[in-house]
């Protein structure tokens, strides 16, 4: 199964050969949300959940997200953190 490329990591620090290999499956939508909250740290809400959840999920989850070791790539460009990645 082909796996997914991250965006995110290519624009960041282009996409290594070991973060390819690290990466989920182009199918696995949770694995890929998993990847951008955990590496990114951009809040991904889920089918199920509604936006205040998902961003309560993701604050307890990340508390380093927004602070000064936030490894979102848009800490630069603007994005606030008050807002959810839709599916
Ligand atoms: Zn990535
Ligand atoms: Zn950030």
């Amino acid at each position: 199964m082909a796996k997914w490329a991250c965006k995110l990591c290519i624009m960041t620090k282009g996409l290594l050969g070991s973060q390819i290999d690290s990466l989920p499956d182009a199918e696995d939508s949770e694995g890929i949300a998993r990847h951008i909250e955990s590496e990114h740290h951009i809040a991904v809400r889920r089918e199920d959940e509604s936006e205040e959840a998902a961003l309560k999920r993701f604050r307890d989850a990340y508390p380093e997200a927004g602070g000064p070791s936030c490894k979102c790539p848009s800490c630069q460009v603007g994005y606030s953190h008050n807002g959810v990645l839709e599916p």
